[in-house]
């Protein structure tokens, strides 16, 4: 038998070694770079909403399996859903992995992107799964603060 530890470390797996997340997105709105200097990770992080719908998210750069794991799990969790829906699953996102909530009923928001619960005992990965949910918050954020994260070009 397969505790839900082992399905975990497989999606963890599955999307840090061959991501259909990860590549450019064509036409994107916003586009935001993180970086964690602890561990080297760096994503590049894009974004097109479609009015208030996040239509579509990818990512580019490279680091550890955690933080490339967490962005495409990420992108994976709020494709489709609004701006303010995916601000509450980043805010509870971030309250998992800081140990700040274990209320079943709000974890299961974070549909699997639970997979990294267990990040939360692991001080030095820590930022390395908050990476791409940081930078999205910020994103979204400067969206509302007018577009300063925007991408100003025509093709
Ligand atoms: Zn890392």
């Amino acid at each position: 038998m397969e505790d839900s530890n082992d399905v975990y470390n497989e999606l963890i797996m599955e999307h840090s070694m061959n991501s259909y997340n990860k590549k450019k997105l064509e036409n994107a709105d916003y586009s935001e770079i993180g970086h964690n200097p602890n561990c080297g990770d760096e994503i590049t992080l894009e974004l097109k909403l479609n009015g208030n719908i996040i239509e579509d998210m990818a990512f580019t750069g490279h680091g550890c399996a955690i933080s490339q794991a967490s962005t495409s799990i990420m992108i994976d969790t709020l494709r489709g859903k609004t701006v303010e829906d995916a601000k509450e699953i980043i805010k509870t996102f971030i309250e998992m992995i800081k140990r700040e909530t274990t209320n079943e009923e709000d974890l299961k928001k974070l549909e699997d992107a639970i997979a990294f619960r267990n990040v939360s005992n692991m001080p030095a990965r820590v930022k390395c799964a908050l990476l791409a949910w940081h930078t999205l918050e910020d994103m979204l954020n400067k969206n509302e603060n007018g577009g300063k994260g925007k991408i100003n070009c025509c093709h």
